[in-house]
């Protein structure tokens, strides 16, 4: 691969001897490497799946390296940390459940061709396939950043103790410890800027901290009372952890699963109990059932209210304030706090 965003990289190009000989080396390994995909492709009858051989590499070259994220949080990490040094695809656009997403046609050749691959990991892309495993095959960096974190700071998944709730993004101080290892990924992609990398990963973090020292003085202007957090699935454990709030959410950790109609009934008692005023739905997930609890309460003559609908598994559309995971958080803070009796 070469690249060339900068003229430290155009320096570095030009000092090698046997440039022209590489490039027309290269030229034709690639024109084999397709030619050899192509008759795989025709002799296995199977034309969903984008072919490598180990013979062939599929990646044409590029002026900056491809960086492929899964959801729209990674992705808005690593561009914070790549700036200008990377070309970075996000394959989930907003609105995509990640527990429920499965690579299309496109996006298994995007992943394909990909120099470094980051995701969440943790089981969130549970339906991913085995693309990433075949860059990872091949050497290229496949970086799962919220297995980067150590287990001691993670939750567990209530229904299923062995595995790790993946939602760590919700938790700014924990999603910004994540920003080295993003760093070293792109480092390994583009190494003449691993410098730039660890640069932007530590203002990642300086602006994670003012992040979370806003988010810290909304969620505790709510009435101590009124501390519980209800949403549509189990996505904000992490924010309830770092923030002081009871959480609980209609579905699990994943969105897989329907809830049955005990666990319903029981945040019914418990809403109707504490007098808790709002819950909320997310962008990602289907209201049914958040509607559903509405109900149970108006039936034991409680009112609760649908709060504004949260981002918790996917950013919001481009044009809207919840189009960063910044702006997500921040959203997401001033709807809980406005709509459980603090100042958002
Ligand atoms: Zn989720």
């Amino acid at each position: 691969m070469t690249f060339a965003p900068c003229s430290r990289c155009l320096d570095a190009a030009s000092r090698e001897p046997s440039r022209e000989i590489t490039r027309v080396a290269r030229a034709v390994s690639l024109l084999f490497a397709g030619l050899f995909a192509l008759v795989a492709i025709a002799c296995s009858g199977e034309s969903n799946q984008p072919t490598t051989t180990a013979a062939g590499d599929p990646r044409p070259e590029r002026a900056k390296p491809l960086v492929v994220c899964t959801t729209g949080m990674v992705g808005d990490l690593v561009r914070s940390i790549a700036g200008e040094h990377a070309e970075v695809v996000v394959l989930m656009a907003p609105g995509t459940d990640p527990h429920l997403w499965t690579p299309t046609r496109n996006d298994v050749l995007r992943i394909l061709e990909a120099d470094a691959v980051f995701m969440n990991g943790l089981l969130l892309e549970g339906r991913a396939g085995d693309a990433f495993a075949r860059v990872e095959a091949s050497g290229r960096p496949v970086v799962r950043i919220a297995e980067t974190l150590d287990r001691r700071e993670l939750l567990t998944d209530r229904e299923n103790p062995s595995h790790f709730d993946p939602h760590v993004w919700m938790d700014p101080i924990l999603w910004a410890k994540t920003a080295p290892a993003v760093a070293s990924g792109l480092a390994k992609a583009a190494p003449d800027h691993a410098k730039e990398f660890t640069t932007a990963a530590t203002q990642v973090q300086e602006r994670a901290s003012a992040l979370d020292r806003d988010i810290s003085i909304s969620i505790s202007s709510i009435p101590v009372a009124q501390r519980t957090l209800v949403t549509a699935h189990d996505a904000f454990g992490y924010f309830g952890r770092r923030y002081g709030l009871e959480v609980l959410g209609v579905q699990g950790i994943s969105t897989e699963s329907e809830p049955s109609l005990a666990a319903i009934e029981s945040l019914v008692a418990l809403l109707s109990e504490k007098r808790i005023p709002t819950i909320f739905a997310e962008s990602t997930v289907s209201d049914r059932t958040v509607r559903a609890v509405i109900e149970g309460c108006t039936a034991r003559e409680h009112d609760v209210k649908l709060g504004d609908s949260l981002y918790s598994d996917a950013l919001g559309p481009a044009a809207s304030t919840a189009a960063t995971w910044e702006g997500m958080l921040r959203h997401n803070t001033r709807a809980i706090a406005n709509g459980l009796g603090g100042r958002g």
